[in-house]
């Protein structure tokens, strides 16, 4: 492969980062860096009707959480300016005009009356098909249909109109898709696209086509939903005179729900109870907020991982994957072309194996915003010693906080537990232990060497003190070793827990 690689990612800025989305952004990002190319970041913003305020900052921001920052983009510029198509608006025009002149795109007068009248009318004759195409063309008030003076009287009055390709009747494309292999189509079940709409902005069809040309785009993969539209792609390439120079396309496999069929949707996520989204996204309309990977405990590294994964195998049996590892061994030729489904639990599993991998120092910041979203304070010291103790009992990184409250506060007493194990005998045995902590330098070894000897002397086994130990250091049977928790907490957090706990189960358990 040439090191003149070009692809894009080119959202249009609507909404929440679906994790197909950044599936998408990662097999463009790989592509390029495995053939030291390009990865281009280009907004698609050309419906004004679904442009959402800070939806562009949304995907940049994704971009640096997930490390995959493009080189060129309306953030960071580039030889192509500009990169946003609201902002090459003027350079659209020329070429749905060159289409009409070719006869291969044509002026359409129609009101929004008329067309909703000709769908209805279609409707009730019985058609299979609503669409503008080329069965009703000749019907409707378009430069088909009208002389040339009506047709120049109606543009020169100012009145609105669109441009539409003009689909041939009868003719089979097909393209060489680098997943699916040669894909085929019909040109008479696509309509007439609109290209260039009454506001004089191009359709998402047009700027494609467009942008992809002037950005000398040499690759382009975009999610199975865009299929159908490769027709009028394909077309419109030919067209325009560009054949030669159409980039080379892979449409990527749906991400499905975990149950049943179809494209893993918002609501999915929703219903069951995971993140679909990248990261958190706030609709203003609705002044919800809908939780991201990040935000419910994601580390970048396994959501990356994680999307790698959904569609793409190595062909051995390696899970973990590091980014260099992907940019060396990703090709397009191992993404299937069949839906990949969508496991949660998959996900959190690999969220664990990264968690226990990475560095403390690494985790730190991390685990401190987390601890300070909770009011938590307490030195980088603290939390590092905290974060080795806990590192391998978490899946998620609000896990720290949320798996590890015991290390804050007692929460709760699992009474269950205690109660089992609660007796006069017991009461005064671990009353005699937690007297000599009192006493004892509180390091972990010597907290444990001095428990041991304890039971020598008193003649007891571990399980007649220690899960006593543990229930009111803690509350509950679960957490690291119970001595090195008693080191990190200190003598004075300890031997206040022994007592409150030691008084309470005498006062509870009866
Ligand atoms: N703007 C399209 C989208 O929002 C991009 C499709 C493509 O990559 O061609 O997904």
């Amino acid at each position: 492969m040439s090191d003149k690689v070009r692809v894009r990612f080119a959202p249009s800025p609507t909404g929440g980062l679906h994790l197909g989305g950044v599936r998408t952004i990662l097999f463009n990002y790989l592509f390029a860096k495995k053939h030291q190319g390009k990865f281009i970041l280009r907004i698609e913003d050309t419906d004004q009707t679904r442009f959402v305020e800070g939806a562009e900052d949304y995907i940049l921001e994704c971009l640096k959480w997930c490390n995959m920052l493009p080189d060129e983009g309306p953030h960071i510029g580039g030889p192509f300016e500009p990169y946003r198509q609201s902002e090459r608006k003027p350079s659209y025009k020329k070429y749905a005009e060159q289409l009409v002149a070719q006869g291969n795109a044509y002026y359409a007068f129609d009101t929004s009356e008329e067309l909703e009248a000709m769908r209805e009318n279609r409707k009730t004759e019985g058609n299979s098909s609503s669409q503008y195409d080329y069965s009703i063309r000749m019907q409707m008030k378009n430069s088909l249909t009208l002389s040339k003076e009506q047709v120049d009287a109606l543009l020169n009055s100012g009145k609105p109109y669109v441009i539409r390709i003009k689909m041939p009747e009868n003719e089979t494309i097909s393209f060489k898709d680098m997943i699916r292999g040669e894909v085929t189509f019909q040109t008479s079940l696509s309509d007439d696209k609109v290209l260039l709409k009454a506001d004089g902005m191009p359709t998402y069809h047009l700027a494609v086509v467009v942008d992809d040309y002037l950005m000398q785009i040499t690759h382009a993969f975009r999610g199975e939903e865009w299929l159908p539209s490769a027709p009028v792609h394909l077309l419109l390439w030919k067209y325009l005179g560009w054949e030669s120079s159409m980039p080379q396309w892979a449409h990527l496999p749906l991400i499905l729900k975990p149950d049943g069929n179809g494209k893993l949707s918002k609501r999915d996520g929703d219903r069951l109870g995971f993140p679909v989204y990248a990261m958190n996204w706030y609709d203003a309309k609705t002044g919800e907020t809908t939780i991201g990977f990040r935000e419910r405990g994601f580390l970048p590294e396994a959501f990356i991982n994680i999307l790698a994964m959904l569609g793409w195998n190595s062909g051995t049996d390696q899970e973990i994957f590091s980014m260099e590892e992907l940019i060396q061994q990703f090709s397009m030729e191992r993404v299937n072309h069949a839906g990949a489904k969508f496991d949660y639990e998959k996900a959190k599993w690999f969220n664990q194996q990264y968690i226990a991998h990475t560095s403390n120092e690494k985790l730190l910041p991390l685990v401190q915003t987390s601890l300070k979203e909770k009011g938590i304070y307490r030195t980088d010291e603290w939390v590092l010693t905290f974060i080795q103790l806990m590192k391998e009992r978490v899946v998620l990184l609000t896990d720290f906080v949320e798996k590890g409250g015991y290390f804050f506060d007692i929460q709760h007493y699992d009474l269950d537990q205690i109660k089992k194990r609660w007796n006069e005998e017991k009461k005064v045995l671990l009353q005699k232990l937690v007297n000599l902590f009192e006493h004892a330098s509180f390091v972990s070894a010597d907290l444990e060497q001095l428990t041991k000897d304890f039971m020598t002397v008193e003649n007891v086994k571990p399980g007649d003190i220690l899960p006593l130990l543990r229930l009111s250091l803690a509350g509950t049977m679960q957490g690291p070793a119970v001595f090195d928790m008693m080191q990190l907490l200190g003598k004075e957090d300890t031997m206040h827990r022994f007592h409150k706990s030691i008084a309470f189960f005498d006062t509870t358990i009866s």
